[in-house]
């Protein structure tokens, strides 16, 4: 043991290695970016070595529920999820991908991507398929890892637009043939966003031949259900059901029963859950921990406002006839539409975004309020705003209970995940007021749940947010302390980790993250980001 040389030696940790085991005490030495030697490391030498005494020494964390893809070519940095431990990042999420890109609807496609995109920022799409975006991200350094899911909802852009129909069997062929390219190239899975355009448009059976193709490549399946709220219980027995007729494991994204009237639901949804486990269907959830969601303005809006696209939605605002219908569909609902005013209320929505100057004094007030301000009802307000804004209005939705929380929480079949994508306090990507799970979500669980609720121990904490989601996407080399694995690692206080982020000042970062490691370099070092940037795209084999 005496002439081992490491690039990066940690040492007197306590080691919470992701599997869910108790802690041990052990040195950690690094070379070539992976995980070299575990154990007593007494006479070793390195070029740096960290003390982690008193510390706690985990794999990075792997966040399953990421929308960081606009973001790495703004700040790949990627500042509020590295600085929250955050070591790779599950991007590709609710249907929304940015490929493949069919040139024939590329302006339907970039419209629709616009909303989420930075003030005056623009963003050049230089690539068609699956393969041309992974070799682009590729060339970009970043902080962290990133995998990629395929879009359900980018691969019926590309194939059949924003149409309100079922795809024809050449339609569907093309759609097939795509979503096989995207995983061919090295997607993990595809994903769907059930009550976005044009996911919304779907029936099951489309769900089912698709994931039909997935499967075929060891891939998985991972979707915003149709419904969060009325719609809950069917529409996770859909997932379920796509799960079960493709043979694909199932993964239902930030997992939550929405609206007051749903509350206590999520005992049904686990229930289900185990018992498709019990006939065989891999079905696992995530989830992030806070009472409110995030969405755009315009998901409020029913499903046959978005056909057409972005341009059409505008039109049919501008239109006092078709507002009319909107009004009328709000306040009585359609069948199987998860409608978001009837679920939470207007004066628990919140304005989290604009784009526009006129506007940003709007930002953490709700609809009622901004109703009131205005002088107009709150749909009319809703509308006008949309309108000024072309449609970018973020908004924060205020609708779950504490209860269905930290019983998901508790499900061993639950793993933790943010639902964000990566910002910071500075640059274009410091605008608006995003969702304090933004910063927060990690060490919310481990100082929140873990340290004062003792909702969880800290090594079942670990494992959901590490080896179980590595598990899920079959990453075998990340998501464990072991000899071999790739040196992706947070080193914490857990006496001191916690959230500092809240809904009206969200841009801070927490406290008690010391080091975040990513393939053996050092990217945020005493609780500040180095500027190194080792990240890979990784690629599902
Ligand atoms: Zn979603």
């Amino acid at each position: 043991m005496s002439n081992m040389v490491f690039d990066l030696l940690i040492k007197n940790g306590k080691i919470v290695n992701g599997t869910g085991n108790p802690w041990f005490k052990a040195d950690i030495g690094i070379k070539n970016g992976k995980i070299e030697k575990i154990g007593r490391l007494d006479s070793a030498d390195a070029e740096k070595i960290l003390d982690a005494e008193g510390l706690i020494v985990s794999p990075g964390f792997i966040d399953m529920h990421n929308h960081s893809d606009i973001s790495v070519f703004f700040n790949p940095k990627l500042e509020s999820t590295i600085r929250q431990g955050i070591t790779t990042l599950v991007i590709g999420n609710c249907g929304s991908s940015l490929a493949p890109v069919n040139p024939a609807t590329k302006d339907l496609f970039m419209k629709h991507i616009e909303a989420f995109l930075p003030s005056d920022a623009e963003l050049e799409v230089t690539w068609n398929t699956f393969e041309e975006y992974l070799n682009k991200l590729e060339e970009i350094e970043m902080a962290a890892n990133i995998a990629p899911l395929v879009g359900h909802g980018t691969v019926r852009i590309a194939v059949m637009g924003f149409d309100d129909r079922e795809p024809t069997a050449e339609e569907l062929d093309e759609m097939k043939k795509l979503v096989a390219e995207a995983m061919e190239a090295g997607a993990f899975g595809m994903s769907t966003g059930l009550i976005y355009p044009p996911g919304v448009y779907s029936k099951t059976e489309e769900l089912v031949e698709l994931c039909k193709v997935v499967a075929k490549y060891g891939g998985i399946y991972v979707s915003h259900i149709r419904g969060e709220g009325g719609t809950l219980i069917e529409a996770v027995k859909e997932a379920i059901y796509i799960g079960e007729k493709a043979g694909v494991p199932v993964e239902i994204s930030h997992h939550k029963a929405a609206g007051k009237s749903n509350w206590g639901k999520t005992k049904e949804t686990l229930k289900l859950m185990e018992e498709a486990r019990k006939r065989g269907v891999d079905v696992t959830c995530d989830q992030y921990p806070y009472r409110a969601g995030m969405t755009s303005l315009s998901a409020v809006l029913p499903p046959w406002v978005h056909v057409g696209g972005v341009e059409e939605m505008l039109r049919r605002l501008r239109d006092p006839k078709e507002r009319e219908k909107i009004r009328r569909d709000i306040e009585q609902g359609l069948p199987g539409w998860e409608n978001f005013v009837a679920d939470c209320g207007w004066e628990n929505i919140y304005i989290s975004s604009v784009v526009t100057e006129k506007n940003k004094h709007l930002e953490g007030k709700n609809v009622a309020e901004i109703a009131k301000i205005k002088g107009k009802d709150e749909l009319d307000a809703v509308c006008d705003l949309l309108l000024e804004e072309d449609g970018r209005v973020t908004i924060v939705l205020f609708m779950m209970d504490e209860e269905d929380i930290v019983r998901v929480m508790k499900s061993p079949l639950q793993m933790v995940a943010t639902d964000a994508w990566a910002v910071a306090p500075y640059g274009v990507l410091g605008a608006g007021k995003p969702h304090p799970r933004f910063y927060g979500t990690y060490p919310r669980v481990l100082g929140r749940y873990v340290r004062e609720k003792k909702v969880l121990t800290l090594e079942e904490a670990v494992r959901k947010m590490t080896s179980f989601p590595a598990q899920k996407l079959g990453l075998k080399d990340r998501g464990l302390i072991l000899e071999g694995m790739w040196a992706d690692i947070v080193i914490f206080d857990p006496a001191k980790i916690i959230d500092k982020a809240t809904y009206q000042n969200p841009h801070q970062y927490p406290e008690g993250i010391e080091y975040v490691i990513v393939n053996g370099k050092i990217v945020v070092e005493n609780g500040e980001h180095t500027g190194v940037l080792p990240g890979k795209t990784l690629r599902h084999r």
